[in-house]
């Protein structure tokens, strides 16, 4: 396994974007909507939560007060389409109690705060895994966290990057160590791996038609021949 350096992983990114274009992540109207997108796309294909998202907009829920005074009985009905519906009801509630009472609802108050304490402070609600945490990080409040997921472990493991065992923060650490804190770079470079891992590296890689197969300035070790 040789070692990743920051040209590789800028060459990496610049392969996936030139063939598949820029992603332009997080489709949402606002960095409220991001949030609960974030919570709600948890274990479930964006379909799913994106269905869910948008009964939440049609009930004109979509406000931080309005969506606490609704209330989980309301809630989890209309986001049945993001499956454990009432678990994630339950973590928007719950969400909503914090950032009523510590940001006043306002996303801008929330951005305001250091970085590592909102992140250790969300990590801290029930239900708060770091995937979805990060996410709120960089595409809501776009503060440079780089977000791992369980795509960004498979073609890890398969170009060298790391194990396939790594922790979360092993996997963060490996770019965050490489690249510049640079939140358009972040943005679309954790899109563009769930692109990659969607539609091309999946359980059975299609690696004869992978624009990271072979770069010239990288190749991948797992590479199946053509
Ligand atoms: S070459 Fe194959 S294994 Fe490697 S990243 Fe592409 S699809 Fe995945």
């Amino acid at each position: 396994m040789r070692d990743w350096n920051t040209a590789d992983l800028i060459h990496f990114y610049t392969a996936l974007r030139d063939a598949h274009g820029l992603q332009h992540w997080w489709p949402a109207d606002t960095a409220f909507e991001t949030i609960i997108g974030a919570i709600l796309a948890q274990n479930v294909s964006w379909r799913g939560a994106r269905q869910a998202v948008c009964a939440l907009q049609e009930a004109d829920l979509m406000d931080a007060d309005i969506l606490y005074q609704a209330g989980q009985d309301t809630i989890a009905p209309l986001i049945r389409s993001s499956r454990y519906y009432n678990q994630k009801a339950r973590k928007i509630m719950t969400f909503l109690s914090w950032f009523l009472e510590t940001c006043d609802g306002d996303v801008s108050r929330m951005a305001s705060l250091p970085t590592d304490q909102v992140r250790e402070e969300l990590l801290n609600l029930s239900g708060f895994g770091p995937e979805t945490v990060d996410s709120i990080l960089l595409y809501a409040l776009e503060k440079p966290v780089f977000v791992v997921d369980a795509y960004t472990r498979r073609i890890g493991s398969r170009q060298g990057w790391f194990e396939d065992d790594a922790s979360y923060d092993q996997m963060q650490e490996f770019f965050m160590n490489r690249l510049s804190p640079d939140v358009p770079l972040y943005n679309d470079y954790h899109a563009q791996i769930v692109y990659l891992g969607n539609k091309l590296c999946k359980k059975t890689p299609l690696c004869s038609i992978c624009p990271v197969r072979d770069t010239g300035s990288t190749r991948c070790q797992y590479a199946r021949p053509e």
